[in-house]
């Protein structure tokens, strides 16, 4: 080969592998571009895994692990003792909190993830601001007690709060983008991809989490980068940590128990 040649084949290949990269970028049209073929960017490899949707909107598709189908809570065990069952009320297709009994968890710990859940808090709630309808989503419980980064729940259709902890908030982190609740007594479905941070063996932050969340279809966290781990007092910090459970909330408070269905997650 003419070394003309070689050199344009090898810059080609260049741009090509750098077109493939988005870590890297381009700034300005590269004369390479002129000259292109339409091939040179069109990959077959890797080939996307084929994943069956669900019949209706909500539903599992089929690479999901089902951690809540409506009948039982074999996916899950009490949130600080894991030899404890999970102690929630199953009934009708949901389970409900259980006040008196604590959180609860997962059994089974997950990195990045998508994750589908479904909310009612029930209608005729009483209790005002924080106090009203309480729960969370921990999208990774790191410890023992209210350890990790919370989604909130809560009733905030016509309820107000401090806004970087109302519903769809990552707790004392961020405001959501908009307030889609629905009434109490209806159902809400949170849709979150989380992508937990990562830690160098020193114990140092690698890179932070971030998360994007919808409820009822609203976007209302766009790939947020969590500062730390989300804390009723004090500021958020990281400390490192592994795979870990998701856990639901039990808040403890007097009003009407909050319930959850339709409970699937699709490890990343
Ligand atoms: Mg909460």
């Amino acid at each position: 080969m003419k070394k003309g040649l070689f050199l344009l084949f090898s810059g080609l290949a260049a741009i090509s592998t750098q077109a493939q990269d988005t870590t890297k970028f381009i700034i300005g049209e590269p004369a390479a571009n002129k000259t292109m073929k339409h091939e040179e960017t069109e990959f077959y490899t890797p080939v996307p895994t084929v994943v069956t949707p669900g019949k209706n909107a909500g539903d599992a598709p089929s690479d999901a692990i089902i951690l809540f189908d409506g009948k039982n809570l074999d996916s899950w065990c009490g949130q600080d003792d894991p030899t404890k069952p999970a102690l929630w009320t199953v009934s009708d297709g949901m389970i409900t909190v259980k006040k008196g009994t604590g959180s609860i968890r997962t059994k089974q710990s997950f990195t990045d993830y998508q994750l589908h859940i479904e909310f009612r808090i029930p209608e005729g709630i009483h209790g005002e601001g924080q106090a009203r309808g309480n729960s969370g989503i921990f999208l990774a419980n790191t410890g023992k007690g209210d350890a990790g980064y919370e989604l909130q729940v809560l009733d905030n259709y016509n309820n107000s709060t401090y806004v970087n902890g109302q519903v769809g908030s990552i707790y004392k982190q961020s405001i959501p983008l908009a307030n889609p609740s629905r009434k109490p007594g209806e159902w809400q479905v949170y849709d979150v991809a989380w992508t937990a941070p990562r830690f160098n063996n020193d114990g140092s932050l690698k890179s932070p989490a971030k998360v994007t969340v919808f409820l009822n279809g609203v976007l209302v966290q766009n790939n947020y980068i969590l500062k730390g781990v989300t804390a009723w007092i004090g500021y958020p910090y990281y400390s490192a940590h592994g795979a870990c459970p998701i856990k639901l909330q039990d808040h403890g408070d007097p009003s009407e128990p909050i319930s959850f269905r339709n409970i699937w997650v699709r490890p990343l």
